[in-house]
């Protein structure tokens, strides 16, 4: 089955260039200019992947990629967001957004083709299940239910997004302001303090009578979900 991708980007000569590309990799291919008339089409027919431009006339690539997200018939379309902007923190804000790649533009086209290709083959087993899993522990989003060995583990809706956002990206290292961002959202105003109580919280939760802890407290940086949870056995007890 031919993927389908839609490019959304305003500058020509770069969607020519994308597209020829693409068609080339035998992709079928979709093309806009403009965010709000990309959110009409995606209305209309789902690709199999969006080719985001961050700044786009009639709405953001940020904004449109948000409101994909918050519809269930696109919260699952694997995005890869393009930006002129390379620091860190507006790259965590468009994956915290949902993009699910980023790639910063000047890019090299083979590179995104690579990164295309890479997101298909990932997201679509995943995608349909729903599901995280790493070790004895499981999440499943459609349900909203998290599980270790089988048995349910009873998250508050807070902790089950944190734990959702850090077992999205096993392995990184996200900083208090980060997860805020992440997990709370941006224009929420709380003290950091606050990520350290939910935290502790999703520990008790999850590890209760349990030696392992799937969740790294990495000092003066933050938290991540630990990537060798699961594979190696056994885990040390956090602190
Ligand atoms: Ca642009």
């Amino acid at each position: 089955m031919t993927a389908r991708i839609m490019i959304v980007e305003d500058e020509e000569p770069l969607t020519l260039l994308l597209r020829y590309n693409l068609e080339a990799e035998g992709y079928a291919v979709d093309t806009s200019a403009r965010g709000d008339e990309a959110e009409v089409k995606l209305k209309e027919a789902a690709p199999d992947l969006i080719v985001l431009d961050w700044m786009l006339p009639g709405m953001s690539g940020i904004e449109l990629c948000r409101r994909l997200r918050a519809r269930p018939e696109t919260e699952r379309l694997p995005i890869i967001m393009l930006t002129a902007r390379g620091e860190e923190s507006e790259r965590i804000r468009g994956l915290a957004t949902g993009a699910d790649d980023y790639i910063v533009k000047p890019f090299s086209v083979p590179e995104l083709v690579a990164r295309i290709r890479a997101l298909l083959r990932r997201a679509r087993p995943e995608r349909i299940a729903g599901k995280l899993a790493a070790g004895d522990l499981e999440l499943d989003r459609e349900t909203r239910r998290v599980s270790r060995t089988g048995r349910e583990v009873h998250l508050g809706p807070t902790e089950f997004r944190l734990l959702e956002f850090l077992m999205q990206s096993p392995g990184r290292v996200f900083s208090r302001e980060q997860l805020l961002d992440g997990v709370w959202g941006r224009d929420v105003y709380i003290d950091e303090r606050t990520v350290d109580v939910h935290v502790g919280r999703l520990r008790r939760a999850l590890n209760r009578g349990r030696a392992s802890d799937p969740i790294r407290t990495v000092r003066g940086t933050g938290y991540s979900f630990d990537e060798r949870f699961g594979r190696e056995e056994p885990l040390s007890k956090s602190a």
